[in-house]
């Protein structure tokens, strides 16, 4: 039996989930070596800004890590970068990289996020060998994206969703010319109600933003080395220097799958961030786990999941169990929008407006059953804070409480308890 001080513990991807596992798997008092093995050849880095401040220009590169290196070699973290795993071997408990070396552990962690869900057009292969047509996901993706942003080139976004449009927001603000080709009726459609869909094309529009919606790309039009058009299915043909497609995403969990991982739209993980292998944990974007909070299972895609079950993760690692249960939130930057979602709104029976949208400091609320199921809360840090509570506590609440605008939404909590 291996000792505390020499098991070894490997966490296979180094974005948000394994940078955090890995640090908190020490604080959790793990002894033996811990290995953090990204693809990408960066210590992991935010990656929210690379849609954001990072593509406007306003941030510096240097800004992007978590932590430094040295945070690392403080927690005796070891970080390899450019590796990838192949294959997990869980009958003899060893990885496969992609350069052929083999790789021991006693306790592994899944922490492979997901890749950008490629544009399915019969064109579509060759125009990914194109340099000026993109996907977003990684740090240098969106090298290759700002190295083409030049005023006055014409850039066309394929999805209206959050990437799409916070890629047009800072695209238009550097002079570029903007479209963004949303299939369908309205954009965000998929997690946002119909005012708020209203509101975001608004601001793009008075932004100068060309937002289509009910569009759908047929092919991309492909001239040399250059994609030079987007071709519609309506018959229209959009004519581009760069083009970015932000479609969604699809969660990596064939090598879960592979090693025979219980999977179902996410690596299927419990409470404890524990895989069907009790040796194997995961977390992130890549996990489908239960909610208590909700009554059910999620697969999310957001910096906060990611964090809190790595913590869950490593705490389970460390054999120390500790439940995830939190709402999920998210967050969205496009001009001077400071966009806070918590809580999910599907199912909601009536939205409820608090502050005026021309204000640009507004929120709304997803009711149901006199609950508070969800909150969008703009330029308004104050009504997130409580929404989160409303959410995650149950609190029963009326819509004229939430419309009523003269009062702070924090009457409404409960004094926490003593
Ligand atoms: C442009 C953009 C903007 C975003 N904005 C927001 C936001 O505003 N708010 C928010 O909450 N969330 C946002 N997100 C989502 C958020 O970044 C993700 O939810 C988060 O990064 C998930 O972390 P993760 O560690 O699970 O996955 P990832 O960050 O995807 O990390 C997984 C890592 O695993 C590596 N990997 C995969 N397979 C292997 C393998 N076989 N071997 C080795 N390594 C492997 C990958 O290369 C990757 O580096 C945004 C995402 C993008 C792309």
């Amino acid at each position: 039996m291996t000792d505390a001080a020499s098991s070894i513990a490997i966490i296979i991807g180094a974005g948000h989930a394994g940078g955090e596992l890995a640090i908190a798997l020490r604080n959790e008092g793990w002894e033996g070596h811990i290995l953090l093995l990204g693809e990408e050849a960066h210590l992991p880095y935010h990656r929210p800004p690379l849609s954001k401040a990072y593509l406007a220009g306003s941030v510096e590169k240097s800004s992007l890590s978590i932590r430094p290196q040295m945070a690392y070699d403080k927690a005796n973290v070891e970080f390899f970068g450019g590796v990838r795993v192949l294959r997990i071997d869980r009958a003899n408990k060893r990885l496969e990289l992609a350069d052929g070396k083999q790789l021991a552990y006693d306790k592994l962690a899944i922490a492979t996020g997901g890749r950008p869900r490629p544009l399915s057009v019969p064109n579509a292969a060759a125009a990914e060998r194109c340099a000026n047509f993109h996907y977003l996901r990684t740090l240098d993706d969106v090298e290759l994206i700002r190295a083409q942003m030049a005023a006055g080139k014409r850039l066309a976004i394929v999805g209206g969703g959050y990437i799409g449009l916070e890629v047009a927001a800072a695209a238009v603000a550097q002079g570029l010319q903007v479209t963004v080709l949303e299939a369908l009726p309205r954009v965000l459609q998929r997690v946002t109600a119909a005012e708020l869909s209203a509101y975001y094309e608004r601001k793009h529009r008075e932004a100068g933003v060309d937002i289509r919606t009910n569009v759908q790309v047929a092919d991309l039009e492909v001239t040399g080395e250059t994609v030079s058009a987007v071709i519609c299915a309506d018959g229209s043909r959009l004519e581009t220097d760069l083009v970015v497609v932000g479609i969604g995403l699809i969660a990596n969990t064939e090598l879960a799958a592979e090693a025979g991982l219980e999977v179902d739209n996410g690596i299927l993980v419990n409470e404890y961030a524990q895989t069907s292998d009790p040796d194997i944990h995961a977390a992130g974007d890549c996990t489908n786990h239960p909610n208590p909070l909700l009554g059910r299972r999620l697969r999310l895609e957001s910096v906060p999941n990611a964090l809190e079950q790595s913590r869950v993760a490593a705490a389970g690692m460390a054999g120390k169990l500790k439940a995830y249960a939190s709402v999920p939130w998210f967050w969205s930057d496009q001009y001077e929008l400071k966009l806070k979602m918590v809580g999910l709104s599907e199912g909601f029976e009536r939205l409820v407006l608090r502050g005026e949208p021309q204000t640009d400091s507004f929120s709304a609320f997803y009711l149901k059953d006199g609950k508070v199921l969800a909150a969008d809360t703009v330029n308004r840090p104050q009504d997130f804070i409580a929404a989160k509570r409303l959410v995650a506590e149950g609190i029963a609440v009326t819509a004229e409480q939430l419309a009523d605008d003269s009062r702070p939404l924090k009457e409404l909590l409960p004094a926490p308890a003593a």
